[in-house]
């Protein structure tokens, strides 16, 4: 998993200026890294499963990347390196505390940033994996890798939204995930019509499963798995 060998580490950078997004790009891809650069926050959000470490820049065109880090925390370990002009020891603080797993300065010295993304990336592969393949939950039965959930042994037919929306759900296990969140993941985006689509999503999900208590209404905020 480190620059240079048979598979290169597959990198995304989320830099909103052209001139230094594309310098690093081209100077990473020298480095071994398989590189691809996004200007918005959004796309990592979106995009995340597809790379295995990330470069954040936080002033970004569509908002501030510490938030687009907080809400990518919720669906997503990937190894985050944050890249920005702002050198005050707040802004690093609060980045390592929402889940950057390093902080560098711009500009950064070309090396050290090789270095500290191969071993934030070396360190993630290494991490027994947070997300089991089944989740069990009483009598019900959740195969993420399959995408099949069985109630009492039973095979329960559910839409491949539904599914998503119940693996987003397992994946943080008595955690509350924000409607924002789920919409993003199951519908790539939060936009109104989709936030009456997530309630009637929910609804019929809590009767496929037959369990009503096991997917809790936050109020105000969106939905957690378990009790
Ligand atoms: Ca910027």
């Amino acid at each position: 998993m480190s620059a240079g060998d048979q598979s290169p580490i597959r990198l995304l950078v989320v830099e909103d200026d052209d001139e230094v997004g594309d310098a690093l790009v081209d100077v990473l891809h020298e480095l071994g890294f398989q590189v691809e650069r996004k200007a918005r926050g959004a796309d990592l959000l979106t995009g995340h499963s597809r790379y295995d470490a990330a470069v954040l820049d936080l002033g970004l065109a569509d908002g501030d990347g510490l938030q687009v880090l907080g809400k990518l925390r919720e669906i997503s370990t990937i190894p985050v390196v944050v890249l920005s002009a702002r050198d005050d020891d707040r802004t690093i603080v609060r980045a390592l505390r929402v889940g950057a797993d390093d902080y560098l300065v711009k500009p950064p010295r070309i090396g050290e940033l090789a270095a500290r993304l191969e071993t934030v990336t070396r360190r993630a592969a290494a991490a027994p994996p947070d997300q089991p393949a089944v989740v069990v939950a009483g009598d019900v039965r959740i195969d993420l890798c399959a995408r099949r959930i069985h109630v009492g042994g039973e095979p329960v037919s559910v839409t491949g939204r539904e599914f998503d929306l119940v693996a987003a759900l397992v994946e943080r296990p008595g955690s509350a995930v924000s409607r924002e969140v789920l919409m993003e993941r199951v519908w790539g985006g939060a936009i109104a019509a989709v936030s009456q689509s997530l309630d009637a999503h929910i609804a019929n999900v809590r009767v496929k499963l037959g369990r009503p208590d096991l997917i809790k209404t936050i109020r105000g905020f969106g939905y957690r798995w378990g009790h």
